[in-house]
């Protein structure tokens, strides 16, 4: 006989994950810059004093404190985990029960409605607006009238690259009882974090990333940050030792360097800005490129009802965008980078449409 997967994971959908050499990788939101070789030193003295033969810290307390250090905020709010992606995972494991009605926004991250779905939670995925806005008012609305345990959505957002302010974000906290995870993956590009008000509210944690502003995605961590209840329980149910011991030794390394990592957000926020203005004159002259939205974020996104074509063929000269139905999103890279993939792009969109 045999052995047959349940229905849950026969049906289940698989995260898209890029992983494949490209001359020019602009589609997985990574800082274009890796860490700084000023740090190489530090680094490798940090390595040098890892027992490889131990288990790791299971609280990884040097890293959270370097982390709570690097924000101002207090450690004992902070939760490390492999990647904010695992955080995810234990939140929606831990905190929901079987059938409980979980809000996620759409479009968002897809991967609060993978865990949800995993999890066995409810998943109601609310659209937004045609301005792909959220509309706080409705949001409230929808989640005190039907029993909802948790509401999660990125902020700013990835795809959308639009971004709420601090205080919509609070008048939702405090207006809805349930769990409000805010995913401010890509904060430091924008400025309107509420880390600071999780002693506040008790329903409200924060997921934090080193993969973004710091460049350290290959080194995998992530943190929520959460009032004393929910960091508790967090710590008793994630897994023992889920943050590697060399991740806590150089992630810690990194972490005291706030300058040079402040360095290359400002660079990739110029990034941004110049690839932004550049495809919104591109938009001008050709109309496949239908909207740029004003992005918040280190990436762009584009609506474009040929967005597919507009892809593969980038991929054909080695540059890697990401595609979503009739939309696209692109990373700021390097200037070099934003240079070629707008050269390319031109051509693309020169050679199949004429112009107006
Ligand atoms: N949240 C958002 C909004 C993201 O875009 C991503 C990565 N694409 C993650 C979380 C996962 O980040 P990490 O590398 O920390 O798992």
């Amino acid at each position: 006989m045999s052995y047959e997967l349940n229905k849950k994971i026969r049906k289940i959908e698989p995260y898209e994950a890029v992983y494949k050499y490209y001359d020019i990788k602009l589609d997985a939101n990574e800082s274009c810059f890796d860490i700084s070789r000023e740090m190489v030193d530090e680094i490798a003295e940090a390595v040098k004093n890892v027992s490889f033969n131990r288990y790791p810290d299971p609280t990884a307390a040097e890293v959270v404190i370097r982390f709570a250090q690097y924000y101002g905020i207090r450690p004992e709010y902070v939760t490390a985990a492999n990647g904010s992606d695992e955080m995810i995972s234990i939140l929606l494991s831990a905190f929901i029960e079987k059938d409980d009605m979980v809000v996620t926004l759409s479009p968002d991250f897809s991967m609060y409605a993978f865990y949800g779905y995993l999890y066995e939670a409810k998943i109601t995925n609310l659209p937004k607006d045609n301005s792909l806005q959220i509309n706080v008012g409705k949001v409230i609305d929808y989640c005190n009238t039907h029993d909802v345990k948790a509401l999660i959505f990125s902020n700013p957002c990835n795809p959308t690259s639009l971004g709420l302010s601090r205080e919509d974000v609070v008048r939702l906290v405090k207006n809805v009882f349930c769990l409000v995870v805010i995913d401010e993956a890509y904060m430091d590009f924008y400025g309107e974090s509420v880390m600071d008000l999780v002693d506040e509210y008790d329903n409200l944690v924060v997921l934090k990333t080193c993969s973004k502003a710091m460049g350290m995605a290959g080194l995998r961590l992530g943190f929520a940050v959460a009032g004393e209840n929910i960091s508790t329980a967090l710590r008793t149910v994630k897994s023992p030792y889920n943050v590697n011991s060399l991740t806590q030794a150089v992630c810690s390394a990194v972490l005291k360097n706030k300058a040079l990592i402040s360095e290359h957000t400002v660079e990739i926020i110029e990034s941004r800005k110049l690839l932004q203005s550049r495809l919104h004159a591109l938009s001008k002259k050709y109309s496949a490129l239908e909207k740029v939205y004003d992005s918040v974020t280190n990436f762009v996104f584009v609506k474009s009802s040929v967005s597919e074509m507009i892809c593969d063929k980038l991929l054909e000269k080695s540059i890697s965008v990401y595609c979503l139905g009739s939309y696209f999103r692109v990373t700021a890279g390097t200037l070099e980078e934003d240079e070629i993939f707008l050269t390319e792009l031109e051509k693309i969109l020169a050679a199949d449409y004429t112009e107006e």
